[in-house]
């Protein structure tokens, strides 16, 4: 029905350049960047120290479009999950966990994705579309403007954002970077760079851009230890092999935040969590150099994966081992069980609500799980 630019899918850069085809100064977008993000505003009318002109302009052309929320559950943890309408029987989610010290709100950036990891529930439902900036940014700020009424307070409540939700975020990188120098503007969530953390499957080009497009911390989906292991759970290594990999996360390093990577991986009973695989990712990470922490992250099964969970005193073994070696390890933790809504399992069909949110209370959480313990969290020490 309308044509209206969407003011979410600008970064400050994109919305002065917006501003100044309106005819108005470049630094009334700062004004107008603070109100939506800061203050999130949506009505223009409310935003009483623009200039009237201004505002009358954009009543004509512009809006500013969050994302029509489907369902909200919130954890006795205070974890919430919101399962956000793309349209066209597509769905994404955020989730939102709460610790003492920070609050984390995973992303999503495309509505399915066409990677295909094996163990991976939204791999198995393939490829939708992706997200727009302003969809990927109005997970942010629909959630921090909720939480802000919702929990009474008048400051910042989210501190860290992961982009573990659904889809491959350097898949969609266009629309990634106005999203993430969005969420570290000053003028719009202040996030520090070493607390927004993308998470890759392994997109090397992609990787080598980023240290130089907009260096955030980096987490990479690993898995396995060798080639042959890794082509089958996470196809794109076959165009992109570990050796690749690991020396694009080297270089990435020279420009990072932080000064790791996280690796990423997920426990799978008989797959890849073998003592002689520990051994492998140490040897791995030694001969490659490349300075890392280890997320172990307990499989989330669902069936059509055909894997199971390594059981738990295997999954502490595993992490042990890679202690042992000096190399800092850690075991991601679930949050918001209670809620056990399908993170990362719906998006695939929502035309049927119903069934969706039948199918949704029968699965079990996969992005609480990924973002339970955020992947940033090793590092957090060293800001204190
Ligand atoms: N596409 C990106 C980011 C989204 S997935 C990536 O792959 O890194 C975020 C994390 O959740 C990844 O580490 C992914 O491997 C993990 N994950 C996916 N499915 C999972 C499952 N069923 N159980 C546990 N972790 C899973
Ligand atoms: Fe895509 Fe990440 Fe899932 Fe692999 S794990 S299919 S890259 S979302």
């Amino acid at each position: 029905m309308t044509t209206a630019t969407n003011l979410l899918d600008f970064d400050l850069e994109g919305l002065a350049a917006f501003c100044e085809r309106l005819g108005e100064k470049r630094f009334r977008a700062t004004q107008l960047f603070r109100w939506i993000h800061q203050r999130g505003a949506s009505d223009f009318t409310q935003m009483t120290d623009l200039a009237k002109s201004l505002r009358g302009k954009l009543a004509g052309v512009a809006q500013v479009q969050g994302l029509p929320v489907i369902t909200q559950h919130i954890s006795a943890d205070g974890t919430i999950k919101w399962l956000f309408d793309v349209g066209d029987g597509n769905a994404v989610e955020a989730v939102f966990i709460p610790e003492d010290d920070r609050g984390t709100l995973c992303v999503s950036s495309q509505a399915g994705c066409a990677v295909g990891c094996r163990f991976c529930s939204t791999g198995h439902q393939g490829f939708s579309r992706n997200l727009s900036t302003g969809e990927i940014v109005a997970q942010l700020w629909f959630a921090e403007h909720f939480l802000r009424k919702h929990l009474g307070r008048d400051e910042r409540i989210i501190s860290n954002v992961v982009m573990m939700g659904m889809g491959e975020p350097l898949q969609n990188y266009a629309a990634l970077v106005p999203a993430l120098r969005t969420m570290l503007d000053d003028n719009a969530y202040g996030l520090s760079r070493r607390r927004v953390t993308v998470s890759t499957s392994g997109v090397v080009p992609m990787i080598d851009r980023l240290a130089q497009d907009c260096p955030v911390a980096m987490a990479v989906s690993l898995h396995a230890p060798n080639d042959p292991l890794r082509d089958d759970l996470v196809p794109l290594n076959r165009k992109y092999p570990i050796a690749e990999l690991l020396a694009a996360c080297k270089r990435y390093l020279d420009h990072a935040p932080r000064d790791f990577i996280t690796f990423e991986y997920c426990m799978l009973d008989g797959v890849n969590d073998s003592d002689a695989h520990a051994q492998q990712l140490i040897d791995l990470v030694r001969s490659q150099g490349v300075s890392c922490k280890f997320n172990l992250i307990p499989f989330n099964p669902f069936p059509a994966s055909g894997l199971l969970r390594s059981p738990a005193p295997r999954v502490q073994a595993f992490a042990r081992t890679l202690a042992d070696a000096g190399i800092v390890t850690t075991v991601r933790k679930t949050r918001g069980d209670d809620i056990d809504a399908a993170c990362g399992q719906l998006a695939g069909d929502v035309k049927d609500r119903t069934r969706a949110a039948d199918r949704m209370a029968q699965r079990r959480t996969v992005m609480m799980q990924r973002a339970g313990a955020p992947a940033a969290r090793p590092a957090m020490t060293q800001e204190h």
